[in-house]
Parts: C-alpha cells; sequence; structure tokens
C-alpha cells in the first residue's frame, strides 16, 4: 500500500533538509502586504488518495494567500461551467519561456495568452466569470473551493488592498488585452477585481493538499464525497500544470519533481502525484522564477523517497 511508505520520519526529514534551503531565496516584495511573511515558516501536507488519510509538518496552521495557485480554481470552474470550446477561444494552452507577468509576447507573438496560469490568461479567464456571473463571481468560486476543502476560503482584505495599489503590471495587461476586441468578455476593471480577489483567498498547506487530491483521485474529493470536477477537467488542468505551472520554472520542476504542480509567489506549491496523493507545501522564500525555493526542495525529496513519479525497473 502506498500510504504503508509514508509517515512523519520521511516529512521530518525533508523539513529539516528544506528549511535550511529557503536562506537562500527571497520573500516577495512587490506585493508589498507579502513581503510582511516570516522567511522561516515551512508547512508540508499531504492527503493519501481515497482514504483522505492526512500526514503533515510544520507550520500547518499557517494561513497564506493562494496568488497564483487559484488560477487552478478559475480555469477549472470554467471549464466545469461553460465548456472547454468557451475558455479555449481565448486563451491558449501552451507553455512558454517567459515571466509570469509577461506583456511581451502579447504583441510581439499573439494577443490571445500562451495559456490560463500566466496573469494575462487567468484575467481572461476572469473575464469570462465576471460577464456570466456578474457580482456573484467571487461567491460561486469560494463555493466551488469549498467542495475541495470543505471549508469556504476567507478573502484576506490586507493582501487584496496591497496587491490592488500596487497591480501597474496586471493592469497594463489587462488594459493591452482589452485592446483586442472581443477578447475581454468584461471590463478591465471587473476582471481585475476578480483576479486579485482570487489571489488573494486565505489557504492552508492541508486546503491545497485537499484541492489536489480532487485531481489525484480523477475529479472525487476523499473529504467531503463530492465530485468538484469531471474527467475531462482533471485532465486538461493537469496538463497545463506540468506543462505552464511554474512558469518559466516549469522545465526544471518537471525534470526535478515530475508530477503536476502550480506555484504562487506567497511561496505556496500544490502538486499531485496521480493516483496517489495531494499535497501542498509553503515556504515564502522564493527563487529568480517566483517560486518557493524550499517548496520546490521538499517536492523533489519527497518525490524520490517516494517515487512519485511511478518509474518501475522491470527485470
Ligand atoms: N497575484 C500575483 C500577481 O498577479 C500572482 C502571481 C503568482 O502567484 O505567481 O502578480
Amino acid at each position: 500500500m502506498f500510504s504503508e511508505q509514508i509517515d512523519q520520519s520521511i516529512l521530518k526529514e525533508i523539513y529539516d533538509k528544506a528549511i535550511s534551503v529557503s536562506d537562500f531565496g527571497k520573500v516577495a516584495t512587490y506585493i508589498p502586504e507579502l513581503s510582511l511573511m516570516s522567511p522561516n515558516l515551512f508547512s508540508l501536507s499531504c492527503v493519501i488518495a481515497g482514504s483522505g488519510e492526512i500526514i503533515q509538518t510544520g507550520d500547518a496552521d499557517t494561513y497564506f494567500t493562494m496568488q497564483s495557485i487559484s488560477k487552478i480554481l478559475s480555469l477549472s470552474y470554467a471549464i466545469e461551467k461553460f465548456g472547454m470550446d468557451k475558455v479555449f477561444k481565448s486563451v491558449d494552452m501552451e507553455p512558454t519561456a517567459d515571466s509570469f507577468n509577461s506583456l511581451m509576447r502579447l504583441e510581439m507573438a499573439s494577443p490571445i495568452p500562451a495559456n490560463p496560469f500566466m496573469n494575462a490568461g487567468a484575467i481572461v479567464i476572469c473575464s469570462i466569470l465576471q460577464k456570466e456571473l456578474g457580482r456573484e463571481s467571487f461567491n460561486e468560486i469560494t463555493n466551488f473551493c469549498e467542495l475541495f476543502t470543505g471549508t469556504k476560503p476567507k478573502l484576506n482584505q490586507k493582501v487584496f488592498n496591497s496587491e490592488m495599489s500596487t497591480a501597474d503590471r496586471n493592469k497594463s495587461l489587462a488594459y493591452f488585452l482589452n485592446s483586442t476586441p472581443g477578447l475581454l468578455m468584461d471590463s478591465v476593471e471587473n476582471s481585475l477585481d476578480l483576479y486579485i480577489k482570487l489571489c488573494s483567498l486565505e489557504c492552508t498547506t492541508l486546503d491545497l493538499a485537499k484541492i489536489a487530491d480532487v485531481l489525484s483521485c480523477g475529479g472525487k474529493s476523499s473529504f467531503t464525497g463530492k465530485y468538484p470536477l469531471s474527467f475531462e477537467t482533471v485532465k486538461t488542468i493537469m496538463g497545463i500544470m506540468i506543462t505552464c505551472g511554474l512558469y518559466n520554472g516549469s522545465g526544471e520542476c518537471a525534470v526535478r519533481v515530475g508530477i503536476p504542480a502550480k506555484s504562487g509567489v506567497s511561496g505556496g506549491i500544490l502538486a499531485v502525484a496521480p493516483g496517489k496523493m495531494g499535497i501542498g507545501v509553503f515556504s515564502p522564500p522564493l527563487d529568480s522564477k517566483g517560486n518557493s525555493l524550499a517548496g520546490l526542495y521538499a517536492l523533489e525529496m519527497l518525490s524520490d523517497k517516494l517515487n512519485l513519479r511511478g518509474v518501475k525497473i522491470l527485470d
């Protein structure tokens, strides 16, 4: 049984090694409120597929904001409610070597964002949600999140205000997108408001592991017993996670960890070991590409120790 291979001593060893790596990273400062997070925080939560058994270590009670990990929720919701054709008419599903908030490609290559995990792509998804759901959009996504985690996530108002007041880059992206007729389905203001609210949703690593559990189990939650996702959505989300989940660090993550993952600039990473477990990890110091340094290291160790890639050497 897979669950017998993982125990507290493995997590303790990972914790001890990963925490020392975090010294080499830098906590995000471009959203001032994020810079207040202690660089010493670390937590790792795992949910075993099917049984829902929880195993975790570190500061597991600490709340942090989802940031780009919320792009999994907005994209999944949009696919579930409005279908693949509508979603992928205005955003592509291709990786890029660009940073998460890059503007360049929109002018140089195509006005259609390369994928829904780049900020530009996620803003387009939020514009669809805003157009279809209006004022209910934020409430709908938090209700949707509850199907995965069993609790409705809260908005961190301080992070929201901080990000809104420093969102020049995302505003530029939204205005640029809006210059292509028909691409943004709602106003720049409404689309950005939803985008930044979703980035400011609070979670723990256990919440992330519970969301990952649904992906790991093909759409069913081991906790709520609900089916928030169809298999088609699971396939799509995991494909985009493996190719685009860590932005221009996605290739490195695929090599080092080898399973689908999605990062956020607050220092969280959600990872899925298909059919095995859902994982959430958090450590605020980031590498140069905006991904949690210790988080990535911890996932690499976990993947190697538990053979999360599922490679079998046959005789
Ligand atoms: N709220 C962040 C931004 O838009 C999300 C980026 C991230 O987590 O990678 O800049």
